[in-house]
């Protein structure tokens, strides 16, 4: 018999009761081998004025068991409450955000009858690092972080996903057209990946396009792996076409542990009354058995859902009188499923537990130290109401002997020496400083002397950020029109 694998539950808000005990009661009738330890989340907690939603206790069993399926949970708005699925996020490293987006015509109303894909996401940096500051009156910045650690972690598991779960394609969306060294790392990153994977056809697309063609044409994609934001949006948007948000479950993997869970949220205004839909819970607990490694009764679960779906047994949200037999509340769906445990769908293909691989995910070094050659430096400066920019660029040419001012730019758009287009007023302007002497080296100390001459010129420095070449490669962009 598998031994016994211990998980930490969470009934949540709203629903997340109701259905979450329609879902541990298919998971016992399937035979899941689960030593369950129950934990309280969400509204009742932060009533007790736990801020985070979640008591030490509760986080102990988190970090003792490693794997949490938890309901969907009620946000209480402001009132300085912190969002638990952020915290949960932080703590157990949740790096990867998987959600398979299927449809399932003609049984579920679609404008999208052929799609089968699964989006996996960066779910640590990028601009979800929360990085943001207000630099001038005008300009607020949020800074978007990409590492090679993280975008090599995100793009091994895509393709060790795809190649265990028998998938052909992995796609990479990004929009290195435009953010040529952020994105273009993670573009790099899953080409060099992808040779790994000679069985595999791999391909890119520019976020714009690979969006409209997630909503007009899915049939195109089968593994689609992006960063942290694009993830967001492309995921909800394949969910929503697929027509079956309702129906969708989500894998968060992570360092120290895995979350799973509905892709819907507690739905408070059909709580209590039975007849919420348990399917997103439920295939979230499949992957959670998947994870475990407890594939055959993943399958089993997988395969008597979809006989139920296939005999028109739907809850109320999915009801569709031309193919539905019989509107099924929470209790009558959930008891559905567990009369069809050991039966095949006949439309669907079947889920085969012998087909699943295990992934490899080996631990993600750190790139070897480049030769890391000071450039120049970007002073950022505030600068309004003291004149136009060529009085700007009048002040801070004299501010160093060493180093020149070579450009100012308002927000990427060149001004100064020459503007590629009239610029409108602005307060925030940036100053590269390159060596006076080409060949010249720079030194931090010629950048400190820098900015004690804007200091004693009265010229607000807002921030810097050094310029380097790593191993003569250029570590910086040029302005637009540079
Ligand atoms: P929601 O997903 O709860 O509901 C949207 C609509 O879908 C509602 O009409 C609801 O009745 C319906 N619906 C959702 N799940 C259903 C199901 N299983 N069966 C049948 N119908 C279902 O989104 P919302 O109304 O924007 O948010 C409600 C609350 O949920 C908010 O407090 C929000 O913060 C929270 N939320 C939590 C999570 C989470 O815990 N992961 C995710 C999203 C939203």
């Amino acid at each position: 018999m598998t031994k016994k694998s211990p998980i930490t539950v969470a009934h949540g808000d709203g629903i997340g009761p109701e259905i979450m005990v329609a879902t541990l009661k298919i998971l016992e009738a399937a035979g899941a081998q689960l030593e369950i330890e129950t934990i309280e989340i969400g509204e009742k907690v932060y009533k007790r004025g736990v801020m985070s939603g979640i008591e030490d206790k509760s986080w102990e069993s988190i970090q003792r068991t490693k794997c949490f399926l938890k309901a969907p949970i009620s946000t209480p708005q402001g009132g300085g409450f912190k969002s638990l699925n952020v915290t949960v996020r932080k703590s157990m490293a949740l790096y990867a955000n998987v959600r398979p987006c299927i449809s399932y015509h003609p049984y579920v109303r679609t404008t999208q009858p052929v799609m089968n894909m699964v989006i996996v996401r960066e779910n640590e940096e990028d601009l979800y690092a929360g990085i943001e500051h207000q630099q001038t009156d005008n300009v607020v910045q949020c800074l978007k972080l990409i590492s090679h650690t993280g975008s090599e972690r995100i793009v091994r598991y895509a393709f060790e996903y795809a190649r265990a779960h028998g998938r052909k394609k992995v796609t990479c969306i990004s929009k290195d057209n435009i953010m040529k060294m952020t994105d273009g790392l993670f573009h790099r990153i899953f080409d060099t990946v992808a040779k790994e994977y000679p069985e595999l056809t791999a391909n890119h697309m520019i976020v714009d396009i690979g969006a409209a063609k997630i909503a007009a044409a899915p049939h195109l994609f089968d593994v689609v792996v992006t960063e942290n934001l694009y993830g967001d949006i492309l995921s909800d948007i394949a969910a929503e076409v697929s027509g079956s948000v309702g129906l969708c479950g989500s894998a968060n993997i992570g360092k120290h542990g895995a979350m799973f869970e509905a892709v819907h949220g507690s739905a408070p205004d059909i709580a209590g009354q039975n007849i919420a839909n348990p399917s997103g819970l439920l295939n979230a607990a499949v992957l959670m058995l998947q994870h475990l490694g407890q594939t055959e009764v993943a399958a089993k679960i997988q395969n008597a859902w979809l006989a139920t779906i296939e005999d028109g047994i739907h809850t109320g949200e999915i009801f569709n009188p031309q193919v539905s037999a019989k509107r099924a509340n929470t209790t009558e769906f959930s008891d559905a499923v567990i009369e069809r445990l050991g039966k095949l769908p006949k439309y669907f293909p079947a889920m085969v537990a012998s087909e699943e691989k295990q992934m490899k995910l080996p631990d993600i070094q750190m790139p070897k130290r480049g030769l890391k050659k000071l450039e120049g430096v970007d002073v950022f400066v505030d600068w309004r109401d003291r004149g136009n920019v060529a009085e700007l660029a009048g002040q801070v040419k004299s501010l160093s002997n060493s180093l020149k001012l070579s450009s100012i730019d308002s927000r990427g758009l060149l001004v100064w020496p020459e503007a590629i287009a009239k610029s409108e007023q602005g307060d925030h302007w940036r100053c590269r400083f390159t060596p006076a002497n080409d060949t010249a080296p720079v030194t931090h100390e010629q950048i400190i002397q820098l900015l004690q001459s804007f200091l004693k010129a009265g010229v607000e420095v807002i921030k810097t950020e050094n310029l380097y070449s790593f191993d003569g490669v250029r570590g910086f962009t040029v302005a637009q029109g540079q």
